[in-house]
């Protein structure tokens, strides 16, 4: 099969300089992700799995190297354009939910389809489909303070889906979450990946979850240290965590 990668990072360098020092976050990355794949960005703390997932969302610019998305090298955009790459291609979802937590649920979803809807129109039914989807329709009033961890995030996920993006990328996205929780958390994303066929990647520490992902990436010290395909994922409810 000869389809074109969603995303290729070639030989991405990401420094930071810390007065002195330089810290080399990312060193010569390689990594090419495939539509429909739903992967794993495993490594511990510190291996440069943020940094790669804030590359590939447009949301840092690396020191060296390329992201192509869908033939395209993001690394060449200028603000504006990164800013309509986010827009119309990706879904961050992040440990910490970041609603904003003066609008409720609906109100949170709603404000993500503004950004690329036209004025006035009424987006009422696209709200409610969403939050149906991510199994919250009997909270769509409700502000962030007054819901679970695991509610808020599945709000999260609601507006990180708004637009329709191709691409969710996922950061720690149970690391604040109880067990339970965080597997309703999981089978929600599978779900939508399994769906919808949005591409995932999840970044994570914790390598119980791993086995529910079709590959699984590992990353030690800003490179990619293995690269493996998982033949036979796990349910996400026979994750052992
Ligand atoms: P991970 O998400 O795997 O824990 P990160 O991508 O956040 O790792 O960080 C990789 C390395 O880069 C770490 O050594 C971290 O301290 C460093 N780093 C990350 N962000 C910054 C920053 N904004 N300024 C300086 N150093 C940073
Ligand atoms: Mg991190």
């Amino acid at each position: 099969m000869n389809q074109q990668p969603l995303i290729e990072c070639h030989e991405l360098q990401r420094d930071y300089k810390m007065g002195e020092v330089t810290v080399h976050a990312l060193r010569g990355l390689e990594l090419c992700v495939n539509p429909g794949e739903f992967i794993t960005l495993l490594g511990p703390s510190g291996s440069g799995k943020t940094t790669t997932l804030n590359l590939i969302g447009g949301l840092d610019k690396p020191t060296g190297g390329q992201v192509i998305v869908q033939g395209e090298d993001i690394t060449r955009y200028n603000e504006r354009q990164l800013a309509d790459y986010r827009r119309r291609k990706v879904g961050f979802i992040f440990q910490f939910f970041n609603l904003i937590p003066t609008l409720n649920a609906a109100e949170n979803v709603e404000f993500a389809l503004r950004l690329t809807q036209k004025n006035g129109k009424s987006l009422d039914g696209r709200v409610r489909d969403l939050l149906r989807l991510v199994g919250l329709a009997d909270r769509a009033n409700h502000f962030p303070a007054e819901l679970s961890g695991g509610e808020q995030q599945r709000v999260a996920i609601a507006r990180a889906l708004a637009n329709r993006p191709p691409l969710l990328l996922c950061d720690e996205p149970t690391g604040n979450l109880d067990v339970e929780t965080g597997h309703q958390v999981l089978q929600v994303i599978r779900d939508l990946n399994q769906q919808e066929g949005t591409t995932v990647i999840l970044v994570t520490h914790n390598t119980a979850i791993a086995p529910m992902s079709d590959r699984i990436v590992r990353l030690h010290d800003g490179m990619v240290s293995e690269d493996r395909l998982n033949e036979r994922p796990l349910p996400v409810m026979e994750l052992a965590w």
